[in-house]
């Protein structure tokens, strides 16, 4: 059985669902305090419970003969992170050492850690290859360093083996599968959401910085294709006996001001925007390199286009104008 932590949320959804779809055998441990029950495939086992809850964490490893675990779920937010460091490293950090002890403590040694692109901090090469330095410029990137320092630690010393996805920017929708996050800070769906009137006005986060157009640049990937992503990185990891460290990401950057363009087009609206400061901590280009990835896992993408990024965001929003019920 695989055990997946957050599969309640934006990503985590998405990613058991294709664990079905591919006959796994699910267990979905999610406390719902940022996720949503409908997101939860209902083929899963549902457990509500909290990563902090250290006896019912090790029931379930006693109870259930689980061979590896997808920990997705944390605290994402890098504005929340600032202002609140204390709770992230609670929340991801403590909890994250709860979870890894419950796991060696009963025999499972395999993880699938979602990890990000803020470990890397201002780049300083580009694209972005695996073996950048880690210099992450917020407690939320710092969180996910000290874990995947943690995962090299208990690699050394209880013989753990996992793999790290560290995933640049996912947007779009799979199925009935979206993004719902409350408050919503991401581009796109923010985006979409002025287009569909949700918003007042999009917010262009300064046009000041040192690129081409003056707004950010970053790298999409489509919420499928990394979903993709983890099942293969699932298989290799229940097969061989080795960890490693990969980057998620389409290799390609948009401008903020490019990504807004490319919206109005695939909605064919005239999306009312205006620019404002820049927001605290934003980095002005980041651009993986999924070299790594693709030559040794075969992972494509096969929904790589803006566009479709995009288009699969708008219908989800448009299917689900409340979000998600519960
Ligand atoms: N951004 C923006 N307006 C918004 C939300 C985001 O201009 O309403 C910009 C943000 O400043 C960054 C880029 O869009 O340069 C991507 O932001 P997002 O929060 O989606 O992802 P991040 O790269 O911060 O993880």
């Amino acid at each position: 059985m695989i055990f997946v932590t957050g599969g309640g949320g934006y990503i985590g959804s998405v990613v058991v669902r294709l664990l079905v779809e591919n006959d796994y055998e699910v267990i979905v441990y999610d406390n719902l305090s940022r996720g949503h029950l409908s997101a939860i495939d209902k083929r899963a086992i549902f457990i509500k419970g909290d990563l902090a809850d250290k006896d019912l964490l090790l029931e379930v490893f006693k109870t259930y003969p689980i061979e590896a675990v997808l920990h997705f779920a944390s605290y994402i937010e890098v504005g929340e992170s600032v202002k609140y460091p204390t709770i992230f490293f609670d929340n991801n950090v403590k909890n994250c050492i709860n979870l890894l002890n419950s796991m060696c403590e009963n025999g499972c040694y395999k993880i699938i850690f979602s990890s990000s692109a803020a470990v890397y901090g201002e780049p300083l090469s580009l694209p972005i290859r695996e073996n950048h330095p880690l210099l992450p410029i917020n407690p939320y990137g710092e969180t996910k360093r000290l874990i995947e320092e943690l995962l090299f630690s208990y690699e050394k010393y209880c013989g753990l083996k996992f793999i790290s996805l560290r995933y640049f920017n996912v947007a779009g929708a799979y199925d009935n599968l979206g993004e719902d996050h409350r408050p919503e800070t991401h581009l796109i769906p923010l985006i979409v959401k002025a287009a569909l009137g949700k918003e007042r006005i999009f917010k262009i986060y300064g046009d000041d910085y040192p690129t081409k157009d003056g707004t950010c640049i970053r790298d999409y990937i489509h919420v499928y294709d990394l979903a993709i992503a983890h099942i293969l990185a699932l298989k290799k990891l229940l097969k061989e006996e080795k960890s490693e460290v990969y980057n998620l990401g389409s290799e390609k950057g948009y401008s903020v001001k490019e990504v807004f363009e490319t919206a109005c087009e695939v909605i064919g609206k005239k999306i009312p925007y205006e620019i404002v400061e820049r927001r605290p901590g934003d980095v002005p280009i980041l651009i993986a390199s999924s070299e790594k990835i693709k030559k040794e896992l075969g992972w494509k993408r096969e929904r790589g286009d803006l566009k479709i990024i995009i288009k699969d965001t708008f219908e989800w929003q448009k299917n689900f104008p409340f979000g998600y019920p519960d």
